[in-house]
């Protein structure tokens, strides 16, 4: 079983031409609600993966709140040690430029009422963490937990020891492990985690990832050359994928190609939830291999 101690946001996405200057009013395009967070996604993922996932953390009393729950649901994820706390949901105010860039303010509402009290007694074989709860709750289960905990660096905060001693596997992109290790080549990043952690895969957006563990073992897996369209909630796609994989006992090779797939297929569907492929479609692409001459 997999237990997944995170966030849960509403995304509210406005899509505009050009996002509005201080005190100026744009028309939209277009504008979407869509369930997100990185521990929702990461839960979201790791189900339709094929895991056995439970959600713990918290979402408002508000109809967002009832949304978040009903997708965790509908997506196979057991919610029944997910909180509802008085007060507003965590949203993601979100503007999106034509041509992709962004810009985002985050309002943790219920992600912020999580304490350490909600981190005693999870269980499970793998526990999956990001940095969207208050810090103080995250470190609580890192340190209670006693099978591996998988800690996706995210958002960029500073990491404290007591934190980094409990991780097993550190999951950060190419950019978080140059923030936690100040270099910028992966593989010099690489190194650098494993003197943090005993486990570490670097995620390379279309380059794929890199792994290493302190046992010596190093591999490499390119990205699978597939027509990107949107790569939201790909890394926790990713994350979810990935850890269903170990802990079934397949080897790390196998668990990052098995990763690789299901994240490459998720880039190619619009969505952080909605993209996530399903266990069958993931073996069906990871089946299908690798073109020799590419795409
Ligand atoms: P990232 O968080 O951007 O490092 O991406 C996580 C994972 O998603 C990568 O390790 C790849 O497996 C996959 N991925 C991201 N972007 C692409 C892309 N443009 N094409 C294929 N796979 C991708």
């Amino acid at each position: 079983m997999i237990t997944v101690f995170g966030s849960a946001n509403m995304d509210l996405v406005a899509y505009v031409e050009r996002a509005p200057d201080l005190g100026e009013t744009v028309a939209g395009r277009e504008f979407r609600t869509i369930c997100g967070g990185k521990g929702a996604n990461q839960a979201i993922a790791s189900a339709r993966a094929g895991g056995d996932v439970r959600f713990v953390g918290a979402v408002g009393s508000d109809g967002f709140g009832t949304e978040l729950r009903e997708v965790l649901d509908r997506s196979g994820v057991d919610t029944r040690a997910l909180r509802t706390v008085e007060g507003p949901s965590g949203i993601a105010h979100i503007v999106v430029e034509d041509g992709g860039a962004n810009s985002i303010i985050v309002v943790p509402g219920a992600n912020g009422k999580v304490t350490e009290a909600d981190a005693e007694r999870l269980d499970g074989d793998a526990l999956l963490l990001q940095l969207e709860l208050p810090m103080p709750a995250v470190v609580a289960a890192a340190r209670a937990f006693r099978g591996l905990v998988v800690l996706t660096p995210a958002p960029v905060v500073p990491l404290p020891p007591e934190l980094l001693d409990a991780v097993g596997l550190l999951l950060p992109n190419e950019h978080e492990a140059a923030a936690i290790t100040g270099l910028t080549v992966p593989e010099e990043a690489l190194e650098a985690l494993l003197a943090l952690v005993p486990e570490a895969v670097v995620t390379l957006g279309a380059d794929g990832a890199i792994y290493g563990s302190r046992d010596g073992s190093r591999l490499r897996v390119p990205g699978r050359p597939v027509e990107a369209i949107d790569t939201t909630a790909a890394g926790d796609t990713f994350a979810g994928a990935f850890t269903v994989a170990r802990t079934e006992g397949r080897t790390p090779q196998e668990a990052l190609e098995f990763a690789t797939a299901a994240a490459a297929l998720s880039v190619q569907r619009p969505g952080a939830s909605t993209s996530m492929p399903t266990r069958e479609e993931i073996e069906a692409e990871a089946r299908r291999g690798r073109p020799k001459d590419g795409r």
